[in-house]
């Protein structure tokens, strides 16, 4: 029998295994309150201390099924420390703000971000299935500010409607994946009829916490508005599930070309061999490692940021370790809004005119003779 049909057997006796596979019901049942998050996990002192005190932003949630993946004995479960407070969220260190990427200073109507020239960024709701405790947008998710409300979206598409330049729109949130069918097909068909559209992608965590969200009409809606690209978010190989792969299986399966974002979190994914796990996973799950975050600079996120050192070393232990596919970019957004900055461990080990000498995974050094093109006008047919 599976760790989670025992979970759901112990924690939840008398929910059938089609109530616990309903993601509406996963949703009615999340655990939200200190005392419904005790009688599943032992809970630490300072966790126990953390969920005592008023929050600020970010509340606390989390699906029975991915609570099913939290040993509930062991604090430092991965899993456990993206989803369970502890008092160093609520202290602030230097450099924190609550908006890191400058994105409410580029939100030129409520709920679309338009930082890069020719894409925007579309916040459909603040609900999440799950709350991630390092979460960039926790100053507004799950606050109730951004309500899933046709109304409030016409605001947002008159503003793409009226830029012709925006040919890329990212749906986001909070997590749009929580919507209901009806109202993505009435977003996703809206955003499709205007012209200068030309892809349409999704931002959510939902593959991870809440697989049985995919269902087989879900995939169909998803499907109808191609090119449609889904970013999905999962941090860790626990998250690799049976549920989670049927999942993936089923999007990909409806011609959805599928993209990880993981965010680098101390204590959590931050070592090779997790890296390489998660990645060669997401691979079997027919999901492309895309990105790797440098976790941004939130209010109270100190305790999961690494230093770049350690992100640029994963990078280098990946690289040339494993199929190329599972290297993902890694990635720092500017703090401000300046833009994401891709970071690369340097493998130029030093140029002179025309050769430059390079390590490779090894270590050993190889020196390239370059050609004679200098310019782009030097690569220009002579007629
Ligand atoms: S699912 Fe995404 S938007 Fe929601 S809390 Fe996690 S990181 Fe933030």
């Amino acid at each position: 029998m599976s760790e989670t049909i025992q979970f759901r057997r112990r924690h939840f006796p008398g929910v059938s295994a089609r109530e616990w596979n309903d993601w509406k019901w996963q949703l009615r049942n999340r655990l939200d309150t200190p005392q419904r998050l005790s009688r599943i996990l032992d809970l630490t002192a300072p966790e126990r201390d953390a969920l005592t005190r008023p929050r600020r932003t970010l509340p606390l949630a989390i699906t029975p099924y991915y609570a099913s993946l939290i040993d509930p004995h062991d604090s430092t479960d991965p899993l456990r420390r993206t989803m369970i407070p502890t008092v160093s969220e609520l202290t602030r260190t230097d450099g924190e703000c609550d908006d890191p990427l400058g994105e409410d200073a580029h939100s030129p109507v409520e709920g679309i971000v338009h930082t890069y020239p020719d894409k925007v960024l579309f916040l459909a709701t603040d609900f999440c299935a799950t709350y991630c405790r390092y979460c960039t947008r926790s100053r507004v998710v799950g606050g109730g500010e951004l309500p899933p409300a046709e109304s409030r979206w016409e605001t947002g598409l008159r503003y793409i409607e009226q830029h012709a330049e925006i040919r890329d729109v990212l749906i986001s949130g909070g997590d749009p994946l929580t919507l209901a069918d009806s109202k993505l097909d009435w977003l996703l068909s809206r955003l499709r009829a205007i012209p200068h559209v030309q892809i349409i992608r999704m931002g959510t965590k939902i593959p991870a916490v809440l697989p049985q969200r995919i269902t087989p009409a879900l995939a169909k809606i998803l499907s109808r508005c191609k090119p449609f690209w889904l970013s999905v978010h999962f941090t860790h190989p626990h998250e690799l599930t049976r549920e989670a792969g049927t999942a993936c299986a089923r999007l990909a399966d409806a011609g959805i070309p599928l993209m990880n974002q993981t965010v680098l979190l101390a204590g959590v994914n931050a070592t090779i061999a997790t890296m390489l796990e998660l990645n060669q996973g997401l691979l079997r799950f027919r999901v492309k490692p895309y990105y790797l975050h440098q976790c941004d600079a939130v209010t109270g996120t100190s305790h999961f940021r690494t230093t770049i050192e350690t992100g640029l070393r994963i990078i280098d232990g990946l690289h040339g370790h494993t199929t190329g596919y599972a290297v993902p970019m890694y990635m720092l957004d500017a703090p401000g809004g300046g833009g994401k900055i891709p970071l690369s461990p340097d493998y130029i080990v030093s140029r002179q005119s025309g050769t430059v000498t390079v390590r490779n995974r090894e270590g050993k050094h190889y020196t390239y003779h370059e050609g004679t093109a200098r310019s782009p006008s030097d690569l220009a047919p002579s007629v």
